[in-house]
């Protein structure tokens, strides 16, 4: 018995993801993210509920289409076993709490935002700042965090960035980050806590640096605006949320 619990985790988180995918197609479009129902995007054939079982059609499949036979995005399972493994790292850490259900709505804000922000370079409002929102209610659930902090976290994710987007645009003249960003780091606050800011950002320039010099390398070109940020801070705040404590404790001997 107690091993099917941490499958059906896995499942469950699986099963959001395959829902996170709809959501990364369709809101940059402002399509209904329930109407109408899933449909191959090349030949626009209708998908029976047996070909859209979270990761195993695609296998089945391999991974073509039933009808086109054309490829099906790797990013689809992908998105997929990304989700149901977030799920079981916070089953682990938060177990059967509101606080899961509330982190596991943060996890998956933060994968849908990455992988709309690669397509699209936009972070869409209608995820952070509902975000803002449920960051503050699951802070009085949470053990992580306390209101008090998550709302400061809320004005310090907000406001460091804005610092460092109008610095940036001081020295330079030009816009570094967008405004979406601000309001990421502004939603990871309220899940996360001020505390959250420095690891966050921290994480976030050190992996966006390293894989900005390697694709300038790659392809010998200006590549300063070609990444957006909003995927490094997502992966900084998760790097918080499993190892903060830790890290925390490395830097301030906390
Ligand atoms: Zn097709």
């Amino acid at each position: 018995m107690d091993t099917l619990v941490p499958f059906a985790v896995f499942a469950f988180g699986a099963i959001l993801g395959s829902f996170l995918n709809v959501c990364i197609v369709r809101l940059p479009e402002s399509r209904s993210i329930v109407h109408p129902p899933s449909h191959c995007p090349a030949c626009r054939a209708p998908i029976a509920w047996y070909d859209n079982v979270p990761l195993l059609s695609y296998v089945v499949l391999g991974g073509r289409c039933r009808s086109c036979r054309r490829r099906i995005s790797p990013v689809y399972p992908a998105v997929e076993i990304l989700t149901g493994g977030l799920a079981l790292a916070l089953w682990a850490r938060l177990g059967p709490t509101a606080a899961f259900a509330g982190y596991l709505a943060f996890a998956a804000a933060l994968v849908t935002i990455t992988f709309i922000d690669l397509d699209h370079r936009i972070i869409p409002d209608v995820i952070s700042l509902p975000g803002i929102g449920a960051g503050l209610a699951v802070s009085f659930v949470s053990p992580l965090v306390t209101p008090f902090d998550a709302l400061l976290g809320v004005l310090a994710g907000g406001g460091s960035l804005l610092a460092i987007a109008y610095g940036y645009q001081a020295l330079r003249g030009q816009e570094g980050m967008g405004g979406g960003d601000v309001k990421l780091l502004a939603m990871i606050g309220a899940f996360l806590g001020w505390q959250s800011i420095f690891v966050t950002l921290m994480v976030a320039s050190v992996a966006g640096s390293v894989i900005g010099v390697a694709l300038m390398l790659y392809r010998r070109a200006d590549t300063k605006l070609a990444i957006p940020f909003g995927p490094f801070l997502a992966c900084g705040a998760l790097v918080y949320l499993f190892f903060g404590d830790r890290i925390l404790a490395f830097y301030f001997g906390t």
